[in-house]
């Protein structure tokens, strides 16, 4: 199919209707036609409210069952122009912002709409990053500056990792670690990295283990000192990460939302280049019937 809309006109001609949404989603979430999610049978009764009835198991299933759509209270027009809405914009928008655009009148609801599209932000299965690739840590929040332990109360670090283009940025990938030890800096670039990739590091010891794993380590930087710019790639999304932080989501979401938001940012960084707002519609429609629901535990943001 690979249908999308061009056009905000286009996209208001055919989303106008709960009708018109749903089978959308439908064609999204079954391009081959439908599967039941039970017993994997291919033939089924649409139900007078738009429910599938099995043939052959006579399991129903709603177009959104199974989907970060499942159990919600919003008309799927409202979702589709939220959708429209957080890829419009090269920032993205905030729950307060999207509040206004859609005229909703729960910052709490606006506020969990956006939670469930972050977790349809990430790819189910998603490539890992082909090398070279540029690897470093930064903190995130808190009020003094640092690296690695100095001043590092009340921050979040976080594991930066940049395909290097040429010198260009290529895709990247953002992880939430506990500290800068091997212990977890290790295990978050082996989900991040391909295997026997060539890894850009500065000198700090908790990259060591890296050739144990198999990786090629480079280390560019001898020193763990701030201020000489040798990773400038891991650098420069680095900055605009914590600008994007402060200018769209005013600075600080607490430690335990940080991975919703870092996906968003990865989502967004990851399809700069993307100048099809229509497309990046259609990708992210996809990931949300692909994805599975929201869940409590990961409502309460408890993620990984
Ligand atoms: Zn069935």
């Amino acid at each position: 199919m690979e249908y999308y809309p061009k056009t905000m006109f286009e996209f208001e001609q055919n989303f106008a209707t709960e009708k018109s949404c749903g089978e959308y989603l439908y064609q999204l979430r079954w391009p081959e036609g439908f599967i039941c999610p039970r017993c994997s049978h291919k033939e089924a009764w649409k139900t007078d409210r738009g429910q599938l009835h099995c043939r052959q198991c006579k399991y129903r299933v709603s177009v959104t069952a199974g989907t970060i759509f499942q159990d919600t209270h919003l008309p799927l027009r409202v979702w589709f122009k939220a959708i429209w809405q957080v890829v419009g914009q090269k920032n993205g928008i905030s729950a307060l912002g999207l509040k206004r655009v859609l005229g909703l009148k729960s910052y709490q609801t606006t506020w969990l709409m956006m939670h469930k599209l972050r977790k349809a932000m990430v790819r189910p299965g998603r490539d890992q990053l082909v090398d070279p690739v540029q690897v470093d840590e930064t903190y995130i929040g808190g009020p003094r500056p640092g690296k690695r332990g100095r001043g590092a109360a009340g921050k979040t670090l976080v594991l930066v990792a940049v395909e290097d283009r040429d010198g260009r940025p290529g895709r990247i990938r953002l992880h939430k670690v506990k500290s800068a030890t091997g212990a977890s800096l290790i295990p978050a670039v082996k989900q991040s990295v391909q295997p026997k990739s060539e890894i850009r590091t500065d000198g700090w010891e908790g990259y060591n283990g890296l050739s144990s794993c198999g990786y090629t380590r480079t280390i560019i930087r001898e020193t763990a000192e701030v201020g000489k710019n040798l990773l400038p790639l891991a650098n420069h999304v680095t900055s605009l990460l914590k600008r994007w932080l402060i200018g769209t989501h005013q600075g600080k979401p607490s430690p335990s939302y940080l991975d919703y938001y870092l996906d968003e940012f990865v989502f967004r960084f990851n399809r700069r280049t993307s100048r099809s707002r229509g497309l990046l519609f259609y990708r992210l429609a996809q990931q949300a019937v692909n994805v599975g629901p929201l869940i409590g535990s990961e409502i309460a943001g408890g993620k990984r």
